[in-house]
């Protein structure tokens, strides 16, 4: 059976020109600053940040964690998205290992928060009794808002309320660049107004590992320490620098392949009966549906495509999801709603009769 995979983006492999540059790739101790690859990786992402300096981290988890435990002292609160990944699919690190705790505020659709609740949200300084509010998370795009993205005056609103109550603000970029490709904006307009921000290299931009923490000279010294604490602190790591750099020249564009397979996409389940969503919503390489109860259940329906040859993941009970990425091509799309419309309809048929 050929797979079609679209699990995630992170299934993308390194390109051949990447597997050629980690060979030829110069390396030193990164631990004591001297691997050229990685001193270089950090300088290009720093500037595509527009931040003054960077840090090469294992994963994002690794990134958004450093960041909170660099922001915040034990005690704090902070503020993310209900929806935020750093909520929902980092293993309770901030928490756990940064000793803070988490208050929720509503995500839209499109996964936003909204200014007025983050400025009710953040607590009245000078109480011995409230945990000190000291960071409000956002996340661009939004991975369980069906990669929803966030402009840059939607991000100013919120850095402008938790700014004006002296209050940090992080940015979890993971798929930062396919907002800036899919609002046709250089990545530093959606970075202009947060304190830090983070982003992967091992999602679409196919490396094989990696991620960038990016903030102000001072925020990035002290994250360093944190670093090596976690573990983070990696020797002859520009070997994976070598990939990121090749990433940064040639992965960033064709995201827009992605997004336009996956507007397709959408509008193909779109027209699948018992399926539900609206394809308008999708703006980016995710695509989230829900399958009608009456149907079948979510669970079921992801077992009866694997059966069919496509692989996906479950965010939530009745919902599916599904990503485009550099090894998806547009037959395959085609492919794929073929696969889907006919398990869809044996299933509506199986229930018919039953
Ligand atoms: C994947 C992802 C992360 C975490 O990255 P890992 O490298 O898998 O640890 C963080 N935030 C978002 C929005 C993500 O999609």
């Amino acid at each position: 059976m050929n797979f079609i995979d679209l699990r995630s983006d992170t299934f993308t492999l390194p390109t051949d020109e990447m597997r050629q540059a980690m060979a030829a790739a110069e390396v030193g101790d990164d631990v004591y600053g001297e691997d050229p690859s990685i001193n270089q990786l950090q300088e290009r992402a720093a500037e595509l940040m527009g931040k003054e300096a960077a840090l090469f981290m294992a994963s994002g988890t690794m990134s958004n964690l450093v960041a909170v435990l660099t922001h915040c002292q034990r005690g704090d609160e902070i503020l993310m998205g209900d929806q935020g990944h750093m909520f929902w699919n980092e293993s309770g690190g901030a928490s756990a290992l940064a000793g803070v705790q988490v208050r929720l505020v509503s995500n839209d659709e499109q996964g936003r928060l909204d200014p007025e609740e983050v400025r009710k949200s953040i607590r009245p300084r000078g109480n011995i009794h409230f945990p000190p509010t000291s960071l409000v998370c956002l996340e661009n795009t939004h991975n369980r808002c069906s990669g929803g993205v966030q402009t840059p005056e939607d991000t100013k609103k919120v850095c402008d309320v938790a700014h004006a109550a002296g209050v940090k603000v992080h940015l979890d970029g993971a798929r930062i660049f396919n907002a800036a490709v899919a609002l046709e904006v250089p990545a530093k307009a959606l970075t202009q107004d947060v304190d830090d921000v983070s982003f992967c290299l091992s999602k679409a931009l196919s490396c094989p590992v990696g991620s960038l923490l990016c903030g102000s000279q001072e925020f990035i010294d002290q994250a360093r320490r944190w670093r090596k604490m976690v573990g983070g602190g990696m020797r002859q790591a520009g070997v994976l620098a070598a990939a990121g750099l090749v990433a940064l020249d040639t992965m960033i564009d064709r995201l827009a392949d992605d997004h336009a397979n996956a507007r397709r996409l959408a509008q193909g389940l779109a027209n699948i009966p018992g399926l539900r969503l609206d394809p308008e919503k999708m703006q980016t390489n995710i695509v989230i549906f829900e399958v009608d109860p009456a149907v079948t259940s979510g669970p079921d329906f992801i077992k009866a495509l694997l059966q069919a040859g496509v692989k996906v993941t479950y965010p939530g009970l009745q919902q599916i999801r599904m990503v485009t990425h550099r090894h998806v091509t547009s037959q395959d799309v085609e492919e794929a709603l073929a696969r889907v419309a006919r398990v869809a309809r044996e299933l509506r048929g199986a229930r018919g009769r039953g």
